[in-house]
């Protein structure tokens, strides 16, 4: 290491300068995560709210869907045809299962 005084280089375990007596402090640095332990953390927590987003999208598409069949339904009480909308709420209750298996697995 190099005094900051003098500029001489000295031991790095000296704790006084030998050249010009100056005190010698230490800087601890904290060490701070690399880019890359930060992206591999990232990555790792991005899988829960990932999870928790296809949940939630399952669940916007099951209530879409359950609306637009109960909407059809009371128009069509008086008679007539009425649609069920399978494929929306299959397809949530899908997003719905896939997102907990990510989140539980
Ligand atoms: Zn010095």
């Amino acid at each position: 290491m190099r005094c900051e005084k003098c500029g001489k280089t000295i031991d790095n375990n000296s704790k006084f300068c030998e050249f010009c007596g100056e005190k010698i402090t230490k800087k601890i640095s904290l060490q701070t995560p690399s880019p890359e332990a930060v992206f591999r953390e990232e990555e790792a927590s991005a899988e829960n709210p990932e999870a928790r987003h296809e949940i939630f999208i399952g669940f916007v598409w099951v209530v879409i869907g359950v609306v637009i069949t109960w909407g059809s339904y009371s128009l069509a009480s008086d008679g007539g045809t009425y649609f069920v909308f399978w494929g929306l709420i299959v397809y949530g209750v899908y997003k719905i299962i896939k997102g907990a298996y990510h989140l539980f697995s």
